[in-house]
């Protein structure tokens, strides 16, 4: 600021302007719009401050850069910052306006699920610079709006008591939200005999390790009449007006998905979310055609090349990528476009701060066939206070309102994200400057060509 003022002072004064006083000044500086310049900006640092209790864990980047201002990003919920970390020695020196670039630079260290924290995190944090740098928001860079407002679904806390879940969910309409999701697992019967068929010695929760279809665990007749009753007790609550998505089914063979499914039908339900892996979309493709609900997965597929695979081959009725994992803000917008051809919306999967959340709200307003976006988060009361410059309650009445300052549109509030640390307030992370490996995707056929750097 000094220099740009010693700079337009020293212009009144060749100008004969000499009766420029320091307010006038600040005005005329402050319209200049000189965050930066941006084609000689450059990554000097790439720091982490974990958030826990969000109620995930959650890594926010900080990208710092050679012109003072920085952007934000967040490796996905549950995953090591690591993931960032180990691709801070790949960013430094680059210009983060070229997104794109260095996108294609680090994806190869990207993974399925949380294997792709860190690419994601940091591409949501090149957005937030460049955004900043040419004094746009994200959205903008996209190719503007479809929507001003984001439409939300909130996870909300289970009960096995399918009145008190009933109830719950019903707040939530009442709270405003126009998209309702329950849990609807095994494990609601795990205390009951005769509901579902599994080994001896095969546990409900198996499935943490084990697909689906590997366990041998199969529900009874008695077993889809008691999941299919506890679905009808929340419609008791919640009407049959409102969208009502079911996840968390547990991991219980195709067979049994499709006999469940079909004993939902009469209760509209408007998903049907990860029946059997997203690995398997021939399998996806049998519950969907047997099945009068709309079938949908997509939170752990990285890159747009897994989802387009599903929707050619209409193995579902609804993708949903987590922006965190499905590749960042322009990869989930293509993953959105390309979808779309095939007639199959996006819902956005989503569990995270407000900073991966801005990253989302931009997305979906810039995608056309965006659903609703899921938010962990409305009963943690400290959740929107951990950024400033947005409306708040961040999710409000069920939606969220597109920001319009620059980049992401939040910053950080230092004070309250110090109250909820597991570890260091972006403490410096020198460690990982030089780490290194021979990035190639393809054999060289030149002897002696250098690595890339
Ligand atoms: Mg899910």
């Amino acid at each position: 600021m000094i220099d740009r003022r010693r700079f337009v002072a020293s212009l009144a004064g060749a100008l004969g302007l000499a009766f420029w006083d320091d307010q006038t000044l600040d005005a005329i500086t402050g319209n200049v719009n000189s965050n930066s310049k941006p084609s000689e900006l450059k990554i000097t640092d790439l720091r982490v401050a974990t958030i826990t209790h969000a109620p995930m864990r959650d890594p926010i980047l900080r990208i710092d850069t050679n012109q003072g201002i920085y952007g934000l990003g967040e490796v996905r919920d549950g995953a090591s910052p690591t993931y960032a970390l180990m691709l801070k020695s790949r960013i430094l020196g680059e210009n983060p306006c070229n997104v794109d670039k260095i996108f294609r630079k680090i994806r190869q260290f990207g993974g399925e699920s949380r294997q792709a924290g860190g690419v994601c995190g940091i591409e949501m944090a090149l957005w937030d610079l460049a955004g900043k740098a040419y004094n746009v928001p994200v959205y903008q860079m996209l190719g503007g709006k479809f929507r001003d407002k984001i439409r939300c679904y909130a996870d909300t806390t289970e009960s096995d008591d399918p009145h008190i879940y009933g109830d719950r969910l019903k707040k939530r309409k009442e709270q405003g939200f126009t998209w309702l999701k329950m849990d609807l697992g095994i494990d609601l019967m795990k205390d009951k005999p005769g509901m579902i068929t599994r080994p001896e010695g095969v546990l409900i929760t198996q499935g943490a390790d084990t697909p689906h279809m590997f366990t041998g665990i199969e529900l009874t007749p008695k077993g889809i009449e008691t999941m299919a009753n506890f679905v009808s007790v929340v419609r008791d609550y919640v009407g049959y007006d409102v969208p009502l998505s079911c996840d968390h089914f547990g991991h219980i063979g195709v067979n049994s998905c499709i006999r469940l499914g079909k004993a939902l039908e009469q209760y509209n339900v408007a998903w049907l979310e990860d029946m059997v892996p997203w690995q398997y979309p021939a399998l996806l493709k049998e519950i969907k055609q047997a099945v009068n609900i709309p079938l949908c997965t997509g939170e752990d597929i990285y890159l747009k090349e897994g989802f387009v695979n599903l929707a050619e081959q209409h193995a579902v009725d609804i993708l949903h990528p987590d922006l965190a994992t499905s590749g960042g803000i322009l990869e989930t917008k293509k993953i959105g476009d390309a979808i779309e051809q095939y007639g199959i919306p996006m819902a956005m999967h989503f569990a995270g701060s407000p900073v991966s959340c801005m990253a989302n709200v931009h997305c979906a307003a810039a995608t056309n066939n965006f659903l609703v976006l899921e938010n962990h988060s409305v009963d943690v009361p400290w959740w929107s206070d951990l950024v400033e410059g947005v409306e708040k309650p961040i999710v409000n009445h069920g939606f969220i309102a597109v920001p319009d300052a620059p980049g992401l549109g939040v910053t950080l509030n230092e004070a309250e994200v110090k109250k909820h640390l597991d570890g260091g307030y972006f403490d410096p992370t020198d460690e990982w400057n030089k780490e290194r490996s021979h990035d190639r995707l393809w054999s060289m056929t030149v002897r002696g060509t250098p690595p890339r750097t």
